[in-house]
């Protein structure tokens, strides 16, 4: 078992060197990075001049670059209030429309701009395609009501869901073709919202369920985000899967059932799948001892390899445990 990759996030990344960033993950023996780079959300130093550096150093120190982008969010459209998600109350969401033609094809131009400028191994995209009524606790409520969706999209609840589906599901595919025919080599892949099936919240009783400490206000990956990642493997849309599984100790419960789910699921689509743990996002202050304990729960169930979730978490604690677990030429002193 081998760690996947580190993503490493533009805040985080601007306090660091881009020296100190590589070494320590070629002394754990990281394969992959994943930069944040998603332009109008960057900081413009960051985004001019540290992070082709950071690639470059990356590449040459044999690490592979998959481009980390989040093009839905606020700033990434010139019309934004055009085309932002509104709410069935007609309050607007802090996000693009996936169903808008005009934001589908800014996306995908985007993305392809940014393969054209830093020639990744892959792409990884951001969780998140629906949150306008995402999160909530009657599904039906899903959905977007902007001024393009109230003119196409069916007026029945139920079949409005089964247009969002249908919608990103084709989206997703045409995101996957347009990549494959501009570089055949070129992967994809999205973060994965857990769980993947709403029946994960029938064993919890709200009372004990610490999940997100709310667990009312999170729902499967659908309708959380609008994202059947499931789907999209099997059919091939993304080349591997990375389930966001943050968690610290007080909620080792919920990891194993996450981890059963989605071991299942691996079974099933025989895709691979990388289990991203949480070194800050949600996971709280997920200590090195605990990381271990992740890490071998993982080995039990045979999967190959996982990811950490974010730099900013990483902690000279966290990075000397991976070291002296994964690196293969642990220098005599290390650097901080
Ligand atoms: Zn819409």
């Amino acid at each position: 078992m081998y760690i996947h990759g580190v993503f490493a996030r533009h805040i985080a990344i601007r306090k660091e060197t881009i020296e100190r960033i590589i070494n320590q993950c070629c002394q754990a023996n990281v394969k992959v990075l994943y930069p944040y780079v998603t332009r109008s959300l960057c900081n413009r130093e960051y985004y001019d001049k540290t992070m082709p550096l950071l690639m470059k150093e990356a590449r040459r120190r044999g690490i592979e670059i998959y481009l980390w982008t989040d093009e839905m969010k606020k700033g990434c459209s010139k019309d934004w209030e055009k085309h932002r998600q509104v709410r069935k109350s007609g309050s607007k969401a802090g996000i693009l429309c996936p169903f808008d033609p005009v934001v589908r094809e800014n996306y995908i131009a985007e993305i392809l701009r940014l393969v054209d400028r830093y020639q990744p191994a892959g792409i990884c995209l951001e969780d998140d395609f629906l949150t306008a009524n995402a999160v909530v606790n009657d599904h039906l409520d899903i959905a977007c009501f902007c001024k393009y969706c109230q003119a196409n999209a069916p007026k029945d609840d139920q079949e409005h869901l089964e247009w969002n589906r249908n919608s990103i599901n084709d989206f997703m595919r045409e995101v996957k073709q347009r990549l494959i025919q501009k570089d055949n080599n070129l992967k994809l892949t999205c973060g994965a919202p857990m769980p993947y099936s709403y029946t994960f919240y029938l064993k919890y009783s709200p009372e004990k369920c610490r999940y997100r400490n709310d667990w009312k206000r999170f729902s499967d990956s659908y309708h959380y985000a609008g994202n059947d990642w499931k789907l999209w493997a099997e059919r091939k849309y993304i080349d591997f899967i990375l389930p966001m599984i943050y968690f610290g100790k007080n909620d080792r419960d919920v990891f194993i059932q996450l981890l059963d789910e989605m071991n299942a699921i691996k079974n099933k689509t025989h895709c691979a799948v990388y289990p991203l743990l949480g070194a800050d996002w949600g996971a709280g202050n997920n200590k090195p001892q605990e990381m271990n304990w992740q890490i071998e729960e993982l080995k039990k169930r045979k999967f190959k390899a996982f990811g950490l979730f974010h730099w900013g978490g990483m902690t000279p604690d966290h990075w000397m445990f991976l070291e002296s677990k994964y690196g293969k030429n642990r220098p005599k002193f290390y650097f901080f």
